[in-house]
């Protein structure tokens, strides 16, 4: 018998993968020694000394289907009620760093293997279970260096990650998401120059923090293009309806005023309201050097999420149009958005997968999250991914909040619908 997921998950806690350095491979290590003696094809896969990525594969046939997950956390930081790396068990709740993020899905993922290798059931195809490095710190030595170098051991039809938001409860029912896409970043700086002089007469300079300044409030005010994507409006539509706001199709022009009558929290609207735009955040502005001498240089840094769809040109094209033409643009960082279809049999089976647990209450909506995952390099690859964040009736909200911070700690309830989910998924398409 394999180890129960919840003492799965405990040990893994237990493991200090805190990211910087990583030392994923202690995570590879234990994965390992699990999967001794079960049949599993075993490969450890390290880029830099201790940044390991583990992959198990089973079963055979040309059907794939990819497990993702990550090994590393992110530091746990001070203030917490319980030891951060303990791995406790107790009122069934298992307490400690990475619990949510994701060492949960990486022990339901695992579990689900263990269990049909247990079973002996025989799948007509692949099922890869990868947990890899790095993610916290973008994912470079992880699921990047898989993809670029040993595309190979994760190759699949599918792949299933982290990355939907957990449930939510509306008007009795559960809200399953369903993660079909992660906004890119479009980062880029705005260099202005004028012409230096004394603070005195600074009629006869020409001041480069103005410039900047001007143009961070023309930003300020710009209204970013709505943007509705099938599976959001799909998304908005259905929270909508099961709101009681009556809506029969929504237009781009009526998002907002839909926005204002949904009974959400706070934090919730303003991610869907992310969905359905570009969104541009000015956050850095250096110029200047002295009171008394009018700058000739200054810069601002924004940050620029883009929706699936748009890229580089879109953005400048979109700046040219509300900042003024002596103003250099650079970008500094891009990372295309990503995005697999909701039309894909696969995306049907796991909302079959979910209700079938869940109950016909219960409701699957697909979702673009605002931040990424390893989902992109998967995704880039050509291997359309999903995002879960399954949790089990009758769980805590607040759980949320404790991911990246303090406190952080998942349900056994939980743990075991996640990895009854992963069983059932990998059972139906491998069938
Ligand atoms: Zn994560």
């Amino acid at each position: 018998m394999p180890p129960a997921p919840e003492q799965i998950l405990s040990d893994l806690v237990r493991i200090d993968s805190t990211n910087p350095p990583g030392n994923e491979y202690a995570v590879a290590e234990y994965l390992k020694k699990l999967f001794e003696n079960t049949g599993a094809n075993i490969k450890i896969v390290e880029p830099e000394k201790g940044r390991s990525s583990f992959i198990a594969r089973l079963g055979s046939g040309s059907k794939k289907l990819l497990y993702l997950s990550h090994s590393d956390v992110v530091p746990a930081g001070d203030g917490w009620d319980f030891e951060p790396f303990s791995g406790e068990i107790k009122d069934g709740v298992v307490h400690g760093r990475g619990s949510l993020d994701c060492k949960d899905l990486l022990a339901a993922q695992v579990s689900s293997a263990l269990q049909l290798i247990e079973e002996n059931s025989s799948l007509q195809g692949e099922l890869i279970i990868a947990a890899v490095a790095d993610e916290e710190a973008g994912g470079r030595l992880g699921a990047g260096y898989l993809t670029d170098k040993h595309s190979d051991l994760i190759e699949a039809d599918y792949a299933v990650n982290e990355g939907a938001d957990h449930p939510i409860i509306l008007d009795g029912r559960m809200l399953y998401f369903l993660q079909v896409g992660e906004k890119g970043t479009a980062w880029c700086k705005l260099k202005a120059h004028g012409k230096s002089g004394h603070g005195s007469i600074p009629t006869l300079a020409d001041n480069a923090v103005v410039k900047i300044s001007r143009a961070v409030s023309r930003l300020n005010n710009y209204r970013s293009e709505v943007i509705l994507i099938p599976e959001v409006k799909k998304l908005l539509k259905n929270l909508a309806n099961l709101s009681g706001v009556k809506i029969d199709s929504i237009e781009p022009d009526q998002v907002d005023e839909l926005l204002e009558q949904l009974p959400f929290d706070r934090s919730f609207l303003e991610s869907l309201r992310s969905m359905t735009r570009m969104t541009l955040s000015p956050n850095i502005i250096s110029g200047g050097t002295k009171t008394n001498i009018v700058p000739d240089y200054c810069e601002a840094e924004i940050d620029i999420r883009i929706l699936p769809g748009q890229d580089c040109e879109y953005v400048e094209s979109e700046l040219r149009l509300i900042i003024s033409k002596d103003i250099e643009i650079e970008f500094t960082e891009y990372r295309a958005p990503t995005f697999s279809s909701s039309n894909e049999k696969f995306y049907k089976l796991m909302e079959e997968t979910t209700l079938e647990m869940a109950g016909a209450k219960a409701l699957c909506l697909p979702i673009i999250s605002a931040g990424s995952t390893d989902s992109k390099y998967i995704r880039s690859a050509g291997i359309p991914a999903y995002g879960v964040g399954h949790m089990a009736e009758g769980f805590d909200p607040e759980l949320r909040t404790t991911v990246h911070g303090r406190n952080e700690r998942t349900d056994i309830d939980s743990l075991h619908f996640k990895t009854e989910f992963f069983k059932k998924l990998a059972r139906k398409y491998l069938s």
